[in-house]
């Protein structure tokens, strides 16, 4: 397995270390790396691709085999790198650009939030023309508040005023004098909670939810948790705070919601999901979704994850349910015994004729030998399952393989996906 790995921060390089663990791991070739990721064993720095560059990216890929993309980084999810892998066939461990907005715009998130009952900080958005409501909101509230830049920020884009006066400053800082740029075109102002954080980070294929041992950071420059907020200044994990009580809560009304919502609204979810909770009085509070590993919560995390995880294999399968699936239909007609459900004759003799067809399998159900003999020995006998890119090549390719079945009784139904196929037709 050949992995294109995109960053070149601490996360990539303990990614890096943990994905070269694995047996199954032949290269990684990280995009532009580190110091770090130019010394393991099995990695190799791409610096002479640019990291934004996807159609280069791509072209790199395809000639070099590359069998798995995982960005490490939220800015090329947010533009698209999914996509741009999705179209030549290459698996991203990453989520596409339209759910890459859950991290890309505060806005769209919390919107998200509210339409699906998550638990989060009340809020108001606002445009950068609309500075007078967003005082008069300000103004309004009886509680402090907190202001958010909704684009990408590098982390910087939160601030946390102490007073009104502050935050008119603030506003005036993001909404007029452009502080954050283009990411403050819109303002998320939320009402400010208290409590102690965690981090949740949890691998999904977009059905099943698999929580990673949670985690604590460490955001000020200072101790005791002082000064200016920085990029992480150090993580721990387990978080003692995340009791098995605090978990379930945390999955059954966030994460679940999450996940499941995602999917229904048609961008459904692949990566890893982290999740910002602020543990109040009230319970978890969403402060905020980023759509990839968090540095430094990485460093510390894959350290528990035993030798007997291989993080490649995991990623594989996360995205195999997506990026993985052909585009096409299949189709599976099951031969029954005569008088099934009710009751049936064993033991009858049954001939498959060769099929010459790859994409026909003949699955075995009800059957057994007996002596020299292939014979039925239950209700439902035979599976006969059929690819094709059409609906009707694998009807077709099915129904030929079920000829290819013969046993005394066989019955079987002919009208297997009629009612996609009037669906389609009409
Ligand atoms: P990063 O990506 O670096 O984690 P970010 O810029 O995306 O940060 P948030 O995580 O939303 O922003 O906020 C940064 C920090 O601000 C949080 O970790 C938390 O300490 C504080 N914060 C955010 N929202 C609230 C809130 N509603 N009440 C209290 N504190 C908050």
């Amino acid at each position: 397995l050949r992995i294109l790995l995109l960053g070149s921060g601490g996360r990539e390089h303990a990614l890096a270390w943990k994905l070269s663990q694995s047996p199954y791991v032949e290269n990684i070739f990280v995009c532009p790396g580190n110091g770090g990721t130019a010394n393991l064993s099995k990695t190799m720095n791409l610096d002479h691709i640019s990291a934004g560059d996807f159609a280069a990216l791509v072209e790199f890929s395809v000639k070099h085999q590359i069998a798995l993309v995982v960005p490490g980084p939220e800015q090329p999810l947010v533009d698209g790198v999914e996509t741009h892998f999705r179209k030549v066939g290459i698996p991203v461990f990453g989520p596409s650009c339209l759910a890459a907005r859950m991290e890309g715009s505060k806005a769209f998130s919390k919107d998200f939030m509210e339409r699906h009952s998550i638990p989060t900080a009340n809020f108001e958005v606002f445009a950068s023309h609309q500075i007078e409501q967003a005082i008069a909101y300000v103004k309004s509230c009886n509680h402090k508040v907190v202001l958010k830049a909704s684009g990408l920020a590098g982390g910087k884009g939160v601030l946390l005023p102490n007073s009104v006066e502050e935050a008119i400053a603030g506003l005036r800082g993001i909404m007029v004098d452009s502080a954050f740029g283009s990411a403050g075109d819109l303002v998320v102002v939320e009402e400010r909670l208290e409590g102690p954080e965690l981090s949740v980070l949890a691998i999904t294929d977009g059905y099943t939810i698999v929580p990673l041992p949670t985690a604590q950071d460490h955001k000020r420059i200072g101790e005791g948790d002082t000064g200016l907020n920085t990029g992480g200044m150090g993580a721990y994990s387990p978080a003692p705070v995340a009791t098995p009580a605090v978990m379930e809560e945390i999955m059954s009304k966030a994460l679940k919601p999450t996940i499941d919502g995602m999917r229904k609204e048609g961008f459904p979810f692949v990566g890893v999901l982290f999740t910002g909770f602020m543990l109040t009085a009230s319970g978890p509070k969403v402060l905020e979704y980023n759509v990839r590993f968090g540095d430094p919560e990485t460093e510390a995390i894959l350290l528990l994850l035993s030798e007997d995880v291989d993080l490649s294999s995991v990623f594989m399968a996360s995205t195999a349910l997506s990026s993985n699936a052909h585009p096409g239909f299949a189709v599976s007609v099951i031969l029954a015994s005569q008088g099934y459900p009710g009751s049936y004759e064993k033991g009858k003799t049954i001939e498959i004729a060769p099929i010459q067809s790859p994409d026909v399998v003949v699955f075995h159900a009800g059957t057994s030998i007996a002596g020299d003999k292939l014979v039925t020995s239950g209700g439902r006998v035979i599976a006969v399952s059929a690819y094709s890119p059409t609906l009707q090549g694998a009807l077709d390719a099915a129904y030929a393989g079920v000829e290819a079945v013969s046993f005394e009784g066989k019955t079987y139904r002919r009208d297997i996906a009629h009612s996609a196929l009037s669906a389609a037709s009409g």
